[in-house]
């Protein structure tokens, strides 16, 4: 840290993305990427674009993209906020709606705490149930701005569109943020209540189903009072946020909308063999809903799981927080990713003399 920073950052403890090795090539299982590639439809839009076009800036409305995903979505581009990334957005909506303070359940997104810490919202967090479901009851009246990702992460659990407008229901003062960064796997959209609710606001990312994590592009939903809210915060810090060629590609994205659509079945069926095996290696992890399983084994503690695999070229998510230590988070990969990361495991938990 520098002498020259406001000392109101002093205290922040940055968000530690996963990592990003060089070194050599891993099963890559740690940022619940997709293991497919963009649809061939983004790859033709990449490969028609004329570099020429970078001379100028992106569209700062994004017009064309948000008329694509409202006709998706059957809303319209009014009720479109577009990002860079989804993270964009979390950071807009603490910043806007935070004034109350805000609530969210633990574990979650390891990044909602940075986001309130930065910009000076107090928060609570609500504890997960001890199998991992989410405290509704609790999660209801909070008068605080509440954010909520469905399916969590790094549990994977989902919970259905009832108790979302239970919660919604319970707090029409303040915002209720869905983060439905992995609802493609398997979870229930809140974008089908956009148009009922004036305060929900639904967040959805192009990093995880849609194979383009690298575009970094997001977008949310809302009532077009929450989303002017959010433009005027975009348009105070920087108006071209998404640049011009993950414009192109998103828009291509959803015109082959049925792609991603098989991708995430194939990753959901992956998922479900994947959890079969490692049932049956005695692991125990919530049923998921999302591209991830969470898991931990009696007598393996989730650092050794997580240095040993590594060592032997598998890349998985171990956290540092203590009361996560047991547990690793495994992205689903190819079936032939994940057949390499259950041989692995297989062996490492024989070499541990625990199979
Ligand atoms: N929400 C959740 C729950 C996530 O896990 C992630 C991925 N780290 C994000 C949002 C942000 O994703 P992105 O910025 O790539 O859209």
């Amino acid at each position: 840290m520098s002498r020259f920073l406001h000392p109101k950052y002093a205290a922040l403890e940055a968000y530690t993305p996963g990592e990003q090795p060089r070194d050599r090539r891993y099963v890559k299982l740690n940022t619940n990427e997709s293991p497919y590639p963009p649809s061939p439809e983004v790859t033709a839009a990449l490969s028609q674009t004329d570099v020429e076009e970078l001379r100028l800036y992106s569209d700062p409305e994004g017009k064309a993209l948000k008329e694509k995903l409202a006709w998706y979505y059957g809303c319209r581009a009014e009720n479109v906020f577009l990002s860079n990334g989804s993270d964009e957005i979390l950071n807009f909506a603490f910043m806007a709606f935070g004034a109350a303070g805000a609530v969210f359940p633990k574990p979650t997104y390891s990044f909602y705490p940075v986001f309130a810490q930065l910009h000076g919202v107090d928060y609570r967090e609500i504890p997960l149930k001890a199998d991992f479901s989410l405290d509704v009851e609790r999660l209801c009246g909070t008068g605080r701005f509440t954010v909520l990702a469905n399916p969590n992460a790094p549990t994977g659990l989902a919970v259905g569109l009832d108790s979302i407008r239970k919660i919604l229901d319970s707090n029409p003062e303040q915002v209720v943020l869905v983060d439905e960064a992995y609802v493609d796997f398997g979870a229930e959209s809140a974008a089908e209540l956009i148009g009922q609710y004036p305060n929900l606001l639904v967040v959805m990312t192009y990093s995880k189903s849609r194979s383009m994590a690298g575009a970094r592009l997001g977008f949310a939903l809302g009532d077009p009072a929450l989303i002017a809210d959010l433009e005027r915060l975009k348009y105070s810090t920087n108006p071209y946020n998404v640049n011009r060629l993950t414009l192109k590609l998103g828009a291509a994205a959803v015109d082959s909308a049925l792609y991603f659509v098989e991708n995430a079945k194939r990753i959901i069926a992956t998922r479900e063999r994947t959890a079969g095996a490692l049932r049956e290696m005695g692991f125990t992890f919530p049923a998921s809903q999302a591209n991830f399983l969470f898991l931990s084994r009696k007598n393996l503690p989730g650092e050794v799981l997580y240095q040993k695999l590594k060592a032997r070229g598998v890349l998985v998510r171990h956290f540092s927080d203590p009361s996560l230590a047991d547990y690793n988070r495994v992205s689903i990969g190819t079936d032939e990713e994940m057949g390499i990361f259950l041989r692995e495991t297989r062996a490492i938990l024989e070499e541990e003399g625990l199979l």
